[in-house]
């Protein structure tokens, strides 16, 4: 249930965003900023005030597969497949999908970095979902954050970093899943996982049905945010897989993984807790400004755990100059 207070802000956000303005708003994997798909300057100023570089391509939100329909070509097969993701598992899932030759809709070439291909997704969360509602149009929704930087994953987050920059950010407390979406390119006959999320290998074989085989986690021909060997970092160094600390580092653990350590993402050892309190914990230690580096003990690779320790591999890769960016595939699923 979405109090007054949320309804009259995604009002005020249909306002903006119908005008071509920007809104940020909660998702359940992270807060995102929300622009007009189908409107050039509007996508313009997303990647502006991101600095993301523009031949990386955003996620198009919908609230209704059939939306989809109007900008992309869907079998029965992708269909079926989106179908149970979104309205039967309700996963934070992103499909790329092949555009329509002839779309009823036009998403703006900058949103697809001029790709053939579109990602899409269905948000969980009820106020973003309300929100695409009450607009009715596609809308593009990178996270919220400076490009490269942590993703975040509350209100408080967002306005630290971006509130000068955007007149409006939602609330709805803390995003619930706490990691980017799954990204699984259903646009050939192969599926490939591009990113992996809080949707499980598992899950995805044994209730999206889709052949283990067909799991390759590579994807040669863009330069994605998900797979810079550089992104989701906090502003301060980051080592993974420490046992202890040294001077003046904070000591990040999980369940029992280290005894005396400073913060802790789950301490029952939940790797879904674990992922909810992965970016808010990473920023906190950022902000406190009592700490040079960061060291976060081992995650087990398993089920969540894949995902987390993706990030925190990419979040821990020493810095490139921008136009020296290595690509880094997801580890191929076995
Ligand atoms: P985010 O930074 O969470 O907005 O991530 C968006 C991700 O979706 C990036 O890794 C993009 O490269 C990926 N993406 C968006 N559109 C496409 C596409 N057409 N093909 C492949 N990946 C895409
Ligand atoms: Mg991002």
């Amino acid at each position: 249930m979405l109090n007054q207070e949320q309804l009259t802000n995604i009002d005020k956000a249909k306002d903006i965003l119908m005008k071509g303005g920007i809104v940020a708003c909660p998702t359940e994997t992270v807060y995102g900023l929300f622009a007009s798909a189908l409107d050039d300057d509007a996508v313009r100023s997303i990647y502006k005030i991101k600095g993301r570089p523009s031949r990386n391509p955003l996620i198009v939100h919908i609230h209704d597969i059939n939306q989809a329909r109007d900008f992309c070509d869907i079998d029965d097969i992708q269909y079926d497949t989106m179908n149970k993701a979104w309205n039967i598992y309700n996963y934070s899932v992103s499909f790329v999908l092949r555009m329509k030759d002839n779309p009823d809709v036009n998403i703006s070439k900058l949103a697809t970095s001029g790709l053939e291909t579109v990602a899409v997704r269905i948000p969980m969360d009820p106020v973003a979902n309300a929100m695409l509602k009450a607009c009715g149009i596609p809308l593009v929704a990178p996270s919220a954050n400076t490009s490269n930087y942590l993703s975040p994953t509350n209100h408080d987050m967002v306005v630290m970093d971006l509130g000068d920059k955007v007149p409006l950010v939602l609330d709805n407390g803390s995003s619930t899943r706490g990691l980017e979406s799954t990204i699984i390119d259903i646009s050939s006959g192969v599926y490939r996982i591009l990113r992996p999320g809080v949707l499980t290998y598992s899950e995805i074989r044994s209730n999206l049905g889709i052949n283990t085989e067909e799991y390759c986690a590579t994807y040669e021909n863009i330069v994605a945010p998900g797979m810079m060997k550089k992104h989701y970092s906090p502003r301060i160094p980051m080592r993974i897989n420490a046992y202890d600390r040294k001077p003046g580092e904070a000591l990040v653990g999980f369940g029992n993984s280290v005894p005396d350590c400073d913060f802790n993402l789950s301490k029952s050892g939940d790797l879904h807790e674990a992922a909810r309190n992965l970016y808010a914990t990473l920023k906190k230690i950022e902000d406190l400004g009592i700490y040079i580096s960061i060291a976060i003990s081992a995650i087990p690779e398993e089920g969540v755990g894949i995902a987390i320790n993706d990030r925190l591999r990419r979040g821990s890769a020493p810095s490139e100059p921008a136009d020296q960016i290595t690509i880094e595939r997801c580890k191929p699923y076995v």
